[in-house]
């Protein structure tokens, strides 16, 4: 069997080190096993939460040049926008069709996203995980992987999977796995330990873009909330202090260690001695992205190609699949 990977962004701000540590570094890392990667921006996603259109293009652009500024190979793997390939939202109706209302209202991003004013959020919103399911299925994707927020919704892709297969007798779809990283899978605001970095929080401060340069890169860390206690020699030590465990979380991260080993290094130092050492391996890793970021952004061409690319690939897989679908669903084929 085939095996495949489909991930994607939102196109909806900002990319920002949590995107990049909880997700895309850990789809780089997984490419060379896999046989085949998809990596998708999805911008209809992005319209569920967004006050107007105006930024989608833009914003669009900076996802696909930031997968490839993080270590995607264009040529290797398909890089590709949500919108170019029709057959997600196809698929995604015939799944409104057999998806209970029940197993959306359980959907913990929507409470999230949608707050208090749930009779003003939209439809989409509320369909997003649908959708997120047409995006995986349809690519018959083996391999998913998240942040750990996005747990939930694959794992409704399977049972979206199931009950399409109880609706038609037959089985049409593979059975996607949602891969996590074990590290750092959820990277917190900086300004609040319990919230997570989100392109879409108000507050720059909260986030470390991909195109902070240095000089910001070491305010926002230097103006990042902690608490007045030195560092402890373990993770445990960490426990109930959110902001101080995400600070260590991140640096273990970039560093590929664990927390306790960052721990048992920093045992005793202060915040301030910590954020120094934090502040220059976080430009060590931020800065080659970032300069890869700006020069393809300036590359029209080449950012088109890579999009030409990934759509070609990514509408053969989908015709594929979409002519099993109508098929199974009994739907007059075109004459
Ligand atoms: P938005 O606030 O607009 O939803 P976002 O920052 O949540 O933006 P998404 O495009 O929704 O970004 O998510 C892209 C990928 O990044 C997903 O795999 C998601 O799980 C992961 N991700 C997002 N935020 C974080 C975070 N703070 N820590 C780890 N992974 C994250
Ligand atoms: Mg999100």
């Amino acid at each position: 069997m085939t095996t495949r990977i489909l991930s994607g962004v939102r196109p909806t701000g900002n990319i920002h080190l949590g995107n990049y540590l909880g997700a895309i570094k850990n789809w780089v890392s997984m490419t060379d096993t896999i046989d085949e990667h998809l990596f998708c921006i999805v911008d209809q996603h992005a319209l569920t939460t967004a006050e107007d259109a105006s930024d989608l293009y833009e914003h669009t652009r900076l996802i696909t040049a930031a997968y490839v500024a993080c270590g995607i190979d264009p040529d290797k793997s398909y890089i590709f926008a949500q919108s170019h390939v029709p057959g997600h939202t196809e698929l995604a109706w015939y799944f409104n069709c057999i998806t209970p209302l029940g197993w959306l209202n359980r959907m913990t991003q929507f409470k999230d996203k949608a707050g208090k004013n749930k009779e003003h959020a939209n439809l989409g919103l509320y369909a997003y995980p649908v959708l997120m399911a047409a995006d995986i299925l349809l690519y018959k994707a083996t391999h998913v992987p998240v942040g750990e927020d996005q747990k939930q919704h694959v794992e409704l892709a399977r049972d979206i999977a199931h009950a399409f297969t109880n609706f038609v007798k037959r089985d049409v779809f593979t059975l996607p796995n949602p891969v996590i990283p074990t590290q750092s899978a959820r990277i917190m605001s900086l300004r609040d330990g319990t919230k997570k970095m989100s392109k879409s929080d108000i507050s720059d401060y909260s986030r470390i873009h991909l195109l902070d340069d240095d000089d910001t890169l070491a305010l926002k860390i230097r103006k990042a909330k902690t608490d007045m206690e030195p560092i402890p020699n373990t993770n445990e030590g960490l426990a109930d202090r959110p902001e101080a465990k995400n600070l260590i979380g991140i640096y273990a991260s970039l560093a590929n260690q664990n927390n306790d080993t960052v721990c048992s290094a920093f045992e005793g130092k202060t915040f301030s001695v910590f954020k120094t050492a934090l502040t220059d391996i976080l430009i060590e890793h931020v800065r080659p992205i970032r300069e890869k970021l700006i020069l393809l952004l300036d590359d029209k061409t080449e950012m088109d190609r890579i999009l030409a690319r990934g759509a070609d690939r990514a509408n053969e897989l989908a015709a594929v699949s979409l002519a099993e679908v109508r098929s199974s669903l009994n739907l007059y084929p075109r004459p």
